[in-house]
């Protein structure tokens, strides 16, 4: 029986194993961290759970290719209660309460009827919402395996997703909010995602939800990895954690084996890294093997990140909505400044605070430059990184309090992050919480193989393959590598 073996237990190596094992291989898997998991976490203090990852996720309609890959893999199982809110978003803009509903005829009327100079526009984007719920995410198999006639059905069942893909895949939520006139909609519609992303960006998200296959499976984060991990223990595969990899040994373009931090050699057949490429091609095999389109992405791409602050609060938060954005008094980030904060309210699940009470978390988007000062700060000022942040979320706090004076009293700062938090815990490059930021350069960008030129059993299973990322891309960039392994003759 061929061995694989797997590197990194997030979303996409558990996939890996998963599906090495439904495929008759032997694996296992090698996690840095203490727990599985990656990005696809949640933690607990104060006794307020911390879900720290899904705030939706592609894939919950049953009828989907996606769904079936969730399904396989116990990420969803028959009895995951999928949780569906009334609105992807509320803003508060200008004394006005703007709302993108589940419901996208209400979101048309309501938007018309305060903005009736935009009804053109903003048909036109309820349009393509609508025409993007159709649109169906490949995660069958790789492209490049498909056959033809598969690939074509597949082409001729989107065709109309995909030349609205490249309309507004062309544009920035920027540049496409310059069809609208009144600037209340366009703060709207500038709330959810920076203005940099590229429009269908925002457009598809919507859709997901609208196209009933963006809910919240109920119990978060943790629970649906823990689910995962089970299943791939229940079918033989073996979890190593605090099992940092220091390198794959490559002798005559051959991997034979992997060596551990405490100095371990574990053989295998086929090694797949699921960890971040940074780490892949720096501290686990040379630079010269990251394959040349990938390198290239990283030179040139941006990436994006968050700083966030959670909240404990001693309120049910029943007046809140699930998100909602609001003014607020200028302050800077690093080197972003805002004046308008997201807050994000997770009362939908009683799991993740004890009864009558709730959390709350404001998240701030950051990028190359702010990870940098972060960065910095750790390495260089470790007593000032850690009043930056906590400066930071009084500030939050503050602004919070100003806008909804009821919490006084009741709500308490309980942990926060900055995008190097990620970097530390993960490995993420520069604490990036997907790949590169969704812009017209990326849309269009094709995925990648994953196999590396110069050696021949190392394939590549990471959400950095597959534009946007986000846990669709990292579970399906896993299974694809099983699937190239099994596809290139070996099996049992
Ligand atoms: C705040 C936040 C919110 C998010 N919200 C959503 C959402 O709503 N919907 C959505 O779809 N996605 C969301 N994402 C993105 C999603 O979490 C990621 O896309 C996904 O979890 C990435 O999975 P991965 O397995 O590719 O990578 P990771 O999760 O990074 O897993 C890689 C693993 O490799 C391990 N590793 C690193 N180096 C080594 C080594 N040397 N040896 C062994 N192991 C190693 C790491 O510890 C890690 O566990 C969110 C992410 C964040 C941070």
């Amino acid at each position: 029986m061929s061995r694989i073996i797997i590197i990194g237990g997030g979303m996409a190596g558990l996939t890996a194993g998963i599906f090495a094992q439904k495929f008759g291989f032997q694996s296992e898997i090698y996690e840095a961290h203490k727990i599985v998991g990656g990005e696809c976490t949640g933690w607990t203090r104060e006794g307020f759970h911390i879900d720290n990852c899904i705030h939706w996720m592609t894939g919950t309609r049953k009828n989907t290719d996606l769904y079936k890959m969730w399904h396989e893999t116990d990420a969803l199982t028959d009895d995951t209660e999928i949780i569906m809110s009334d609105a992807f978003y509320t803003s508060y803009v200008g004394g006005k309460k703007l709302s993108m509903y589940y419901d996208t005829e209400k979101t048309r009327r309501e938007l018309i009827e305060a903005f009736p100079e935009d009804k053109k526009a903003i048909n036109a984007f309820i349009k393509a919402v609508r025409i993007s719920e159709k649109l169906k995410m490949p995660v069958d198999m790789p492209m490049d395996l498909l056959p033809k006639f598969k690939m074509l059905i597949l082409a001729l069942s989107m065709l109309k997703g995909l030349r609205l893909m490249k309309k507004y895949g062309a544009m920035t939520i920027r540049e496409f909010i310059q069809n609208f006139h009144s600037p209340m909609l366009k703060t709207f519609l500038t709330d959810y995602l920076p203005g940099a992303y590229s429009a269908f960006a925002l457009i598809a998200s919507y859709a997901t939800f609208t196209g009933d296959n963006g809910g919240i499976p109920k119990g978060g984060s943790l629970k649906l990895v823990h689910r995962m991990a089970k299943k791939y223990q229940s079918l033989g595969g073996v979890i190593h954690t605090s099992a940092p990899v220091a390198s794959i040994n490559i002798r005559n373009g051959h991997a034979d084996s992997i060596t551990l931090s405490d100095g371990k050699e574990v053989s295998g057949d086929y090694i797949v890294p699921t960890c971040d490429p940074s780490i892949t091609f720096s501290k686990l095999m040379d630079r010269k093997y990251m394959p040349k389109e990938l390198a290239e992405r990283y030179q040139s791409m941006l990436v994006n990140a968050q700083f966030q602050v959670a909240f404990g609060v001693d309120d049910p938060c029943d007046f809140l909505e699930l998100s909602q954005y609001f003014d607020c008094e200028p302050m800077t980030i690093a080197h972003t400044e805002i004046t308008r904060i997201g807050v994000r309210n997770y009362n939908y699940d009683p799991s993740f605070a004890p009864e009558g009470k709730a959390v709350l978390q404001t998240s701030v988007w950051q990028e190359d430059k702010d990870y940098e000062f972060w960065e910095n700060l750790y390495l260089n000022d470790r007593e000032r990184y850690h009043s930056e942040k906590n400066r930071i979320a009084q500030e939050m706090l503050r602004r919070i309090l100003r806008q909804y004076p009821q919490l006084t009293g009741k709500i308490r700062i309980i942990d926060s992050c900055t995008p190097y938090t990620y970097h530390r815990f993960v490995g993420a490059y520069k604490g990036g919480y997907m790949n590169f930021i969704y812009s017209p350069e990326v849309v269009t960008a094709p995925s990648l193989t994953g196999l590396i030129d110069g050696v021949d059993n190392v394939y590549l299973g990471t959400q950095w393959l597959q534009m946007p990322g986000g846990l669709p891309c990292a579970a399906s960039c896993g299974k694809f590598a099983i699937q190239r392994i099994k596809a290139a003759g070996a099996g049992r």
